[in-house]
């Protein structure tokens, strides 16, 4: 059974068209709708809490900050139940406090693939994140015991292990600033399967 909010379906076909019907009946422009925000707490990369969402057709984006971006709610369809994704959500989590502050503290106001202005979001720049994870996991295997966090999803019930993780990706972590196309582009290049970054 896959929980989404207050829903309960059988598969994630089911999720799918439920999603399908439900941004239908919603209709186009921007929504503050419950069951999207419970959909996307699914989401295996993306932790952050979006202040709203728009629907374009079966387009959805998420808006934070002021800045709207396109996500694969497809990917929230088959989501938590993966105990593997399920650990990169809460590890994902677990580091969102430090990108913010990374955000907040940088002075770039160019793009460092293409030097644009513009919005720019942060970006792992030498090694994804996805390698970083998943090197930590095989060093130090993640917990299977999760508690709620309110509407920011599941976190880890050991917070020994989340501060162990922290210590460890800030070792790691390299961050670069990119505006939304260059990192759009590469999360393309990653969802085509040709590097990690999810
Ligand atoms: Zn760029």
């Amino acid at each position: 059974m896959i929980t989404v909010g207050t829903f309960e379906f059988k598969s994630i076909e089911a999720v799918k068209r439920h999603v399908r019907t439900h941004l239908a009946a919603l209709g186009d422009g921007p929504t503050t709708d419950p069951f999207l925000f419970a959909l996307f707490t699914r989401h295996p990369c993306l932790s952050l809490v979006p202040d709203s969402f728009v629907i374009r057709g079966t387009d959805l984006t998420f808006v934070s900050g002021g800045e709207e971006t396109l996500f694969g709610w497809i990917k929230c369809c088959r989501g938590k139940d993966d105990p593997k994704t399920d650990a990169i959500q809460c590890m994902r989590r677990a580091i969102h406090p430090d990108i913010e502050a990374y955000r907040q503290n940088q002075s770039a106001t160019r793009c460092a693939a293409c030097n644009a202005h513009g919005v720019l979001q942060v970006d792992h720049f030498k090694i994804p994140f996805s390698v970083i994870q998943a090197d930590y996991i095989g060093l130090d295997p993640a917990p299977t015991i999760y508690r709620k966090n309110g509407m920011k999803g599941k976190v880890f019930d050991d917070d020994e292990y989340t501060s162990r993780w922290i210590d460890y990706h800030r070792l790691k972590a390299i961050y670069q600033m990119l505006c939304q196309p260059c990192n759009g582009k590469k999360s393309n290049k990653i969802e085509n399967g040709l590097d990690r970054k999810c």
